[in-house]
């Protein structure tokens, strides 16, 4: 089907971005278009005007911060697949990134977009929860920053505002223990069930785990109870089959054509094992 009729313009700054995003309530921002323009095609938004990103300065670097890294909001999947520091510092983004879809969409679809989006299927929202990631925008009334736990907080909602624009992301590095696990159909699918765990290893124990699961949940979040299990044990005391329970009777999730939420339950309690077999071996 063919988009409903709206007006597209291109600012050279971001200081234009955002006036032209302010200046109408119906106007919305296009980044890299891989889930904006299908649910256009969709009739599923109708934007009076879109807000193309592309030309605006400052937003597709990767910046080496010491203990993070500040992402551009227009930095692309395809890029952080091929940055060498994020596979040197970041190695749990580079690990992921080859489940998003396909080379092609890899190729237009952004960091940024992707968190903004706030898709529970997305490998981005997943892993900036379990990483304990910063987001930055900006607005008419100026500049902020939200953390990660504040910012997705339902189903493709997000606590930035209608007329704020995500310029950036600052990821931690310092987590270096870190386990993603995905369950798909096939590659390139979306998820069924994302699980990211990360923590900062010190003497064989796990200081501030951080456990997010996205995907065979309505919206992604993080599993209190397996990292309960996880803070500051030693990881040989942890056991896997422990924290996989904790995780099953801890969510509800969904139900759909691709598989039912007792399925899902299974699929969830499965990545917690693996992952934190994984951490156990980073600790
Ligand atoms: C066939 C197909 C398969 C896919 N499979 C996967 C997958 O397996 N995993 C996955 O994670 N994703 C998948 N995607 C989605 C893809 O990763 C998109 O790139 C991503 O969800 C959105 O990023 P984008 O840059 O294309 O954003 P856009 O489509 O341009 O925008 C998405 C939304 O975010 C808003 N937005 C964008 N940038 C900003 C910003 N800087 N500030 C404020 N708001 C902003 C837009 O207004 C819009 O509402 C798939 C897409 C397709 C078409």
């Amino acid at each position: 089907m063919k988009p409903p009729k709206f007006r597209y313009v291109a600012p050279r700054t971001l200081d234009d971005a955002v006036a032209l995003l302010a200046s109408d309530p119906d106007a919305k921002v296009l980044s890299g278009g891989q889930s904006l323009m299908p649910l256009l095609a969709m009739r599923l938004a109708a934007p009076s005007v879109l807000v193309d990103l592309q030309h605006v300065p400052g937003l597709g670097n990767i910046e080496d911060e010491g203990t993070s890294l500040l992402i551009g909001a227009r930095v692309t999947h395809r890029e952080i697949e091929r940055s060498a520091v994020i596979a040197e510092r970041l190695p749990i983004l580079s690990s992921a990134v080859v489940h998003i879809a396909h080379p092609q969409i890899r190729s237009r679809g952004t960091l940024g977009g992707s968190t903004a989006h706030a898709d529970p299927s997305g490998e981005w929202p997943t892993i900036l929860l379990a990483l304990g990631a910063t987001m930055h925008a900006v607005s008419p009334r100026g500049r902020r920053t939200i953390e990660a736990d504040e910012f997705f907080v339902g189903p493709f909602t997000s606590t930035l505002a209608e007329d704020e624009i995500l310029t950036h992301v600052s990821v931690p590095a310092t987590r270096t223990a870190w386990s993603f696990q995905e369950a798909a159909v096939k590659k390139g699918d979306y998820g069924l069930a994302l699980v990211a765990a990360t923590g900062i290893p010190r003497d064989g124990v796990l200081l501030d785990p951080r456990v997010a699961v996205g995907a065979a949940v309505g919206s992604v979040r993080r599993l209190a109870e397996v990292e309960r299990l996880l803070a500051e044990v030693p990881m040989t005391d942890v056991t896997a089959d422990e924290a996989a329970v904790a995780a099953a009777v801890s969510i509800d999730p969904i139900s759909d054509i691709h598989g039912n939420s007792e399925y899902r339950r299974k699929l969830v309690a499965s990545l917690v094992r693996r992952a934190v077999r994984e951490l156990r071996n980073g600790a």
